[in-house]
């Protein structure tokens, strides 16, 4: 079983419920036990067309899910939830990234990790830290591997 932090995000519909039912689909998952899961803050959309706030934040579960089936599962329920992807960055009912996936480092057209975006979203890092302060050991590890 590999640790995983999985960012989850929401702003169309009812928002807390949408975080809450996906999670519930994870919780579902024979292969995924839900460990941690952080508190939920509101956050102004960044970039996109004009949209209204998020609600974020950070799970932490453990799976033995590869990095790509645990994609595949994410975008299931995405789409099982109603998620229709037009527009880039456009709002949405429900957004679940793979942020970190044990120390692992993938640079894939389909699905990169660590997640792109998520050192310089607030929104990411502030309920990752929260869940697990020990985090940035990894973090550090990741980005120096990253700089070779
Ligand atoms: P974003 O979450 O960046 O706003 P989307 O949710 O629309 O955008 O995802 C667009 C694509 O990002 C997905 O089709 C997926 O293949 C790709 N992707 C790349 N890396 C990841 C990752 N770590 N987690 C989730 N999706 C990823
Ligand atoms: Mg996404």
């Amino acid at each position: 079983m590999v640790e995983v932090f999985v960012g989850i995000g929401s702003n169309l519909g009812n928002r807390r419920e949408n975080i809450k039912k996906a999670i519930g689909y994870l919780e579902e998952d024979s292969r995924i036990v839900i460990e941690k899961i952080s508190s939920v803050i509101e956050t102004e959309p960044l970039g996109g067309p004009p949209q209204g706030k998020y609600l974020n934040g950070v799970i932490k579960i453990k799976t033995d899910y590869s990095p790509k089936e645990l994609l595949g599962v994410l975008q299931r329920i995405e789409k099982r939830m109603g998620r229709k992807r037009e527009v880039r960055f456009g709002p949405r009912v429900i957004d679940l990234d793979i942020l970190l996936y044990g120390e692992e480092i993938i640079d894939d057209p389909e699905l990169k990790i660590p997640h792109p975006r998520m050192f310089e979203r607030e929104f990411v890092l502030g309920p990752l830290f929260e869940l697990e302060p020990g985090i940035e050991k990894v973090l550090k590890k990741i980005t120096e591997k990253l700089r070779r």
